[in-house]
C-alpha cells in the first residue's frame, strides 16, 4: 500500500488542501514509525496506511483519514497529543488521542469489559468518526492476524465479535461487519469455518451462480420492456451469518434458503415499486415474506423492498430492492450519509436517531450498570456472557446452564463437575444463567463421569456430545445407586458450604 493510493482513491471529492493535509500526516506517520516494525515484517507505515484505505472506502473526510494515518503515533513513540496539535489542529489531534484512548481500554474482567463497552458506546455518541477509525484499525488488525501468537489471536478475534461487530451492526456499517466476523469465525472456529467454505464455495456456489445469472437475465429482459434502467447482482450470504444461523436454528446447510439473493438497483423510489410489480409478474411471490422498509425503514435507516418468490423449480428466491442511495447506505450506515453530506449534497441529514437514544440513555441513567445493560438487551440478544471468578468470559446462548459452562471451560470440568456457586451462591446445576453471572464450578475429583440426566437441560453442543460420548461406558453408573447416593450426597453436602 502507498500514500499515492489513497491520493487516487479521493482525488477527484477533494480540495487541493485537503490532499495536502493527507501528504503531511503520512510524513510526520512515517518519520515518528521508522524502524518501527510490524509482526509481518512490514514496515509500521503500512498498517497506518491499510487504516487509512479502509477509511477511503468508507467515504471517510480528509481529517479522518489524516487521524487515521496518525492513529498509533501518540502510543508508539515518544510524539505527544500536545504535539500533534500543534502540527495538525484541534480536530485530528481530538480524534487520534481518542482512538488511543479507546485502544488503552483492555478486554478482561466483567468491569474494565462493561467500562470498554461503555467508552466505545460514549465514543461513538461523541464523534462517529473515532469509531470508523477503530473499525479501520481492528479490521486491518484482524487481517494480519495470522501473524499473533495463537492466544493473542483468540482474544482478539473474541473480543471482536463481542463488541465491535454488534456496533458495526448497530451503526448499519454491514460492509465492515461482516469482513470481521468472517475473519474472526476463521480463528475462533477453524474446523467448522473449512467445513463450510468447503461446502459452500466448492459445492454449492458454482451452481448458485448458474441459477443467478439466469434468474437475473430473466427479469433484466422484464425491466428492459419496462424502460426502467437497472444493476442485477447476486448477493450470498457471509459465512458466519451461515454458521450462526445453522447453530441458532439446528438447521443443516442445505435447510438454509436464504444463503443467496438478488439485488436490483434502480435509479428510484418509483422504479423500484415498479420492479417488484414485475418480479411478481414473472414468479409467484410467498407473500409472508415480503417487507417494506422503504415505506418503513428500519431504525439504522435501512431502506429495501425485500421479497421472496418461487422461482424457477420453485425455487425460494429472494429479491432486494433498492435505489443507489440505499444502497450506499445498506453497505456504510451512517458513514454513507456522512459522506453524502461531506460532499455537498442535499440529501437527508444523517439519521442518528439511536445515538441520540444513547446519550438519552445516558443521561436518565447515569449509573454504568443500568446503562450498559440497556444496550446490552439490543446488542446480545441471544447470547450471554458469563465469567470465572478470574474474569475469563465465555460466550453460551441464552438459557445455558452452569454445566454448559462447565464444558465450555473444559470437557474434563464438564464432567467432574459436581456443585457450582453462581455469583457466591450456592446454585443448581440445571439453572438458566444470566448475563455477566459469575460463575464457578466445583469439580468432584473422584467423579468417573458426567450424569446422563445432563441431557435432559444442556444448551450446547458442546455439553451434549461430551456427556454422550461418556454414556455408554456409564451406562452401568446410570443405574447405580451408588450414583443415587452420591447425588444424594451432594444435596446434603452443598447447602454447608
Ligand atoms: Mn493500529
Amino acid at each position: 500500500m502507498t500514500i499515492e493510493q489513497i491520493i487516487t482513491k479521493i482525488k477527484d471529492q477533494s480540495q487541493p488542501s485537503e490532499l495536502k493535509l493527507i501528504h503531511q500526516a503520512y510524513d510526520f506517520a512515517k518519520k515518528y514509525h521508522s524502524g518501527q516494525k510490524r509482526l509481518t515484517g512490514e514496515p509500521y507505515i503500512q498498517h497506518s496506511l491499510h487504516t487509512a484505505f479502509i477509511l477511503t472506502q468508507l467515504g471517510a473526510d480528509a481529517p479522518t483519514i489524516a487521524a487515521g494515518l496518525l492513529h498509533d503515533v501518540p502510543e508508539d513513540s515518544n510524539c505527544s497529543i500536545a504535539e500533534l496539535r500543534q502540527n495538525f489542529g484541534e480536530d485530528i489531534a481530538f480524534l487520534v488521542d481518542s482512538v488511543t484512548k479507546l485502544s488503552l481500554v483492555n478486554y478482561h474482567g466483567q468491569e474494565r469489559y462493561r467500562e470498554s463497552l461503555k467508552k466505545m458506546f460514549l465514543a461513538i455518541a461523541k464523534d462517529l468518526r473515532v469509531s470508523l477509525i477503530k473499525f479501520a484499525d481492528r479490521l486491518h488488525n484482524l487481517r494480519t492476524l495470522e501473524y499473533l501468537p495463537d492466544e493473542k489471536r483468540q482474544k482478539i478475534a473474541r473480543e471482536t465479535l463481542e463488541i465491535y461487530t454488534p456496533i458495526a451492526g448497530l451503526l448499519g456499517i454491514w460492509h465492515l461487519k461482516w469482513q470481521m466476523e468472517d475473519i474472526c469465525f476463521r480463528f475462533l472456529y477453524p474446523n467448522d469455518y473449512k467445513e463450510l467454505a468447503h461446502k459452500y464455495e466448492v459445492e454449492k456456489k458454482i451452481e448458485l451462480d448458474q441459477y443467478i445469472e439466469k434468474t437475473g437475465q430473466e427479469l433484466s429482459k422484464a425491466l428492459d420492456r419496462l424502460h426502467i434502467k437497472h444493476e442485477i447482482n447476486g448477493r450470498f450470504k457471509h459465512l458466519y451469518s451461515i454458521w450462526l444461523k445453522m447453530n441458532n436454528k439446528n438447521r443443516k446447510f442445505d435447510e438454509i434458503y436464504d444463503v443467496f439473493a438478488l439485488r436490483v438497483i434502480v435509479p428510484t423510489i418509483d422504479d423500484c415499486y415498479r420492479a417488484l410489480g414485475a418480479i411478481h409478474s414473472l414468479w409467484r411471490p410467498n407473500l409472508g415474506r415480503f417487507k417494506d422498509y422503504i415505506a418503513i425503514p428500519k431504525p439504522n435507516g435501512y431502506q429495501s423492498l425485500h421479497t421472496t418468490v418461487f422461482g424457477s423449480e420453485g425455487r425460494a428466491t429472494e429479491f432486494q430492492i433498492r435505489t443507489s442511495e440505499m444502497h450506499a447506505q445498506a453497505q456504510y450506515g451512517v458513514a454513507a450519509h456522512w459522506s453524502y453530506k461531506q460532499f455537498g449534497s442535499k440529501k437527508t441529514a444523517p439519521k442518528l436517531n439511536w445515538t441520540k437514544e444513547i446519550l438519552n440513555l445516558q443521561e436518565t441513567n447515569p449509573n454504568t450498570q443500568d446503562f450498559i445493560q440497556n444496550i446490552q438487551l439490543d446488542l446480545f440478544k441471544d447470547r450471554i456472557f458469563i465469567l470465572t471468578p478470574k474474569g475469563d468470559v465465555y460466550e453460551l446462548p441464552v438459557g445455558a446452564t452452569p454445566i454448559d459452562f462447565a464444558y465450555a471451560i473444559h470437557t474434563d470440568i464438564g464432567n467432574k463437575a459436581s456443585g457450582v456457586l453462581i455469583n457466591n451462591k450456592i446454585g443448581q446445576l440445571n439453572a438458566s444463567l444470566d448475563n455477566s453471572d459469575i460463575v464457578e464450578i466445583i469439580i468432584d475429583k473422584k467423579q468417573t463421569g458426567p450424569n446422563p440426566d445432563w441431557l435432559k437441560f444442556v444448551k450446547t453442543s458442546k455439553a451434549r456430545s461430551a456427556i454422550k460420548q461418556y454414556a455408554p461406558k456409564s451406562v452401568l453408573q446410570r443405574f447405580s445407586p451408588l450414583q443415587n447416593l452420591r447425588d444424594l450426597w451432594h444435596q446434603i453436602k452443598e447447602p454447608r458450604k
